[in-house]
């Protein structure tokens, strides 16, 4: 027997339509009629239902349950690959949350579209006749989770959302896609390299990141600080350097007991322990703070939920971030 892609739907703009009682575009389709959509879909699939949400109501508590099952039907003889529709607004999160947690050595992708599912040529069938290839592909095993559009292959690690309606949205900047999918073969031009996983029984949800930009205060660490948040994430400047109160306010929270991971707001690169300054990310590192390494602010945040689901050490939490 052929073995199965399982395509577990949850929503997104792919699965959109306008609706005249809302105004706008809200949920409509559900994973079997997204199927059902495609004009030659020659892959066995069998669809699950898990929601049908626009991806801003994504939560990790949902990430959480959709990981455990996309990791329960890729231990199954008869799956050959898992496709997750998404919308694109959370997708990488989402993404990234299966990277780090599922254990398999099937392909997983994510795929979305940014043309509701009844406007002028929509990109949904095109993305997902594209994803349920990769996902049949064994080229694509052992890549960890993928991302899947406008016909390009990316890293959930590298990928992100950077333009707010282009079909061209997603990008891995710095990097680059890992592959094509063309109309006959997928080619594939290089692998994710040192990717990690973080398999704990539960997450800890209540972890909040902060954006800095030029002048900005401790109002918000000072806030997370009183509410005795269980974790932060601040995207800092550059290497990962922070304006002098948010430096204030960064060392109020570490010494309430309270995990910050250091990220940075620009695209790519990596935090570094470099400036010396107060807020310099040295001051910071000194000062306890963790560098988060190469993933941006949000996928920080992810790792972090799940890295406090296996240990509050903040030695041992640290041993999770910026790694090669
Ligand atoms: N707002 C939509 C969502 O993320 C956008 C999309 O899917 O492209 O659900």
């Amino acid at each position: 027997m052929r073995a199965k892609i399982i395509l577990f739907s949850t929503g997104g703009t792919i699965a959109m339509r306008y609706s005249p009682e809302s105004g706008g575009a809200t949920p409509a389709l559900s994973g079997s009629e997204l199927i059902a959509s495609l004009p030659a879909c020659r892959f066995p699939v069998e669809v699950r239902e898990f929601s049908n949400i626009p991806s801003p109501h994504m939560t990790p508590k949902l990430m959480l349950d959709l990981a455990r099952q996309v990791e329960q039907v890729l231990s199954a003889k008869t799956t050959a690959g898992v496709v997750v529709t998404h919308g694109t607004d959370t997708l990488e999160e989402t993404a990234y949350f299966l990277d780090l947690y599922v254990r398999a050595d099937k392909a997983l992708c994510l795929t979305g579209a940014m043309r509701d599912a009844d406007e002028l040529c929509p990109d949904g069938p095109k993305n997902l006749l594209c994803a349920l290839k990769v996902a049949a592909s064994p080229e694509a095993a052992k890549k960890g989770c993928l991302v899947v559009m406008n016909e390009e292959i990316h890293a959930a690690r590298e990928v992100t959302k950077v333009h707010s309606s282009s079909l061209k949205t997603f990008a891995s900047p710095f990097w680059g896609p890992l592959g094509h999918a063309d109309v006959d073969r997928l080619i594939f031009r290089r692998a994710p390299l040192g990717r990690q996983t973080l398999h704990p029984e539960n997450i800890e949800e209540d972890v909040h990141l902060i954006k800095c930009a030029a002048g900005c205060d401790d109002f918000l660490l000072h806030s997370l600080t009183e509410k005795k948040a269980k974790g932060i994430v601040v995207e800092g400047m550059g290497r990962g350097n922070v304006p002098p109160l948010v430096f204030n306010g960064i060392k109020e929270a570490l010494a309430a007991g309270i995990p910050v991971v250091l990220a940075s707001r620009c695209l790519s690169g990596r935090t570094l322990d470099h400036y010396a300054y107060a807020g310099g990310a040295k001051k910071l590192h000194d000062a306890g703070v963790i560098l988060g390494g190469e993933i941006s602010g949000p996928k920080a945040r992810i790792k972090l939920m799940l890295a406090l689901g296996l240990t509050r050490d903040p030695d041992r939490l640290a041993e999770y971030f910026d790694k090669p």
